[in-house]
């Protein structure tokens, strides 16, 4: 038996997140790694999950848990043995397949990469899926050729996973870096990290003109919508935005005109099927650029029984940093 954040729904369709105790029997078929987890971590896709906010869940019941860090218990997979400390992000893990907010998972081994050296099981998880698209913004940036020297980089959503982990990311890297947030109670927090400025996010949330004031050589969108059409607006000529989240909506409501006079690219970020090289270089990176201090100081950990707590909290936007879950 093993336990595990369950997400159920009956015949009438009401909808049940629960710890369970599962039988191994039931884990699914089709992965090939029997993996003992030891830690995972909540991300918004978590959240939605776990709250059913949005059809994450494409198989039911599920175990939720996009992200998870464990070791090898046993292996059919030529890649894995038992032993080996790996990690997972994404792939369809606690939507379509069995996830990690649990004691045990059966996963792919093509899903799986080695844990960096250099990271525990811990770190890798406080990093989870928001550090890792955090790095994959960053390493987008950077091949646009958007250098420290080349101005200010705004992220925005700051006080979120992915948004948190970009500053200090960001910062180590040399880059000047300005904060958007709808927690001003949080400015002292977000400056430790190594923003040099926070601005409110209403200044990017309202609608705006198609182009305004050039200001970021660079951006790291978290929210989209009316914040990422601002963004592009706001972005100097030549310059990159990374687009990788919707907290304010999936919508777009942008021209045509920051692409067209002002060459500015808009640079898609997907953690889920990036593929094993990028997410190994992405790995590789985050063991090797980040500031695990500052990791540590905006990471709080929690058991598998917080994890349904902490994912509405995700939902209603009052989480600040990266949960980490010890199993
Ligand atoms: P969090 O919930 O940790 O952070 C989201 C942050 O967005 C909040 O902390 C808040 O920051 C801000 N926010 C929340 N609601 C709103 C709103 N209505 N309007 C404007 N800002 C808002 O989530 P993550 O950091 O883990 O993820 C951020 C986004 O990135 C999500 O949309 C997620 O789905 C997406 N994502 C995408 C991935 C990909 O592969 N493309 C992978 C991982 C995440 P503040 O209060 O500071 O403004």
């Amino acid at each position: 038996m093993f336990k595990a954040v369950f997400l159920q729904k009956n015949e009438q369709g009401e909808f049940k997140a629960s710890v369970q105790e599962l039988d191994e029997s039931q884990l699914p078929g089709s992965g090939d790694v029997l993996v003992q987890i030891s830690h995972s971590t909540l991300n918004y896709k978590d959240g939605l999950a776990i709250c059913n906010k949005s059809p994450v869940v494409r198989q039911w019941p599920m175990v939720a848990g996009i992200d998870g860090a464990g070791t090898v218990l046993e292996s059919a997979h030529s890649g894995f043995k038992p032993g080996d400390e790996v990690i997972l992000n994404g792939f369809g893990v606690g939507e379509t397949h069995w996830g990690c907010l649990a004691e045990k998972a059966k996963l792919k081994g093509d899903w799986l990469i080695k844990r960096p050296e250099g990271l525990s099981a811990a770190q890798a998880m406080a990093i989870g899926t928001a550090g890792y698209t955090a790095m994959l913004c960053v390493l987008g940036l950077e091949k646009s050729g958007v250098k420290p020297e080349s101005g200010e980089i705004l992220v925005t959503g700051a006080t979120g996973g992915v948004g948190s982990i970009a500053i200090v990311l960001l910062n180590k890297l040399g880059y000047t870096v300005v904060a958007t947030s709808g927690k001003p109670e949080q400015t002292e927090f977000l400056k430790g990290l190594g923003a040099s400025e926070v601005l409110d996010r209403k200044l990017l949330s309202e609608p705006g003109k198609p182009l305004q004031r050039e200001r970021w050589a660079g951006v790291v969108d978290c929210v989209g919508s009316h914040t990422l059409a601002n963004a592009c607006a706001q972005t100097k000529y030549g310059g990159t935005v990374t687009a990788c989240g919707l907290a304010q909506g999936m919508d777009l409501p942008s021209s045509v005109a920051p692409f067209i006079l002002r060459g500015v690219a808009l640079k898609g970020i997907d953690s889920v099927m990036a593929p094993l090289a990028v997410r190994e270089d992405a790995w590789r990176r985050l063991a090797s650029d980040l500031d695990l201090n500052k990791l540590n100081d905006l990471t709080r950990t929690l058991s598998l029984e917080g994890a349904i707590e902490a994912a509405a909290e995700i939902m209603a936007g009052t989480n600040t940093g990266r949960v980490l879950i010890k199993i």
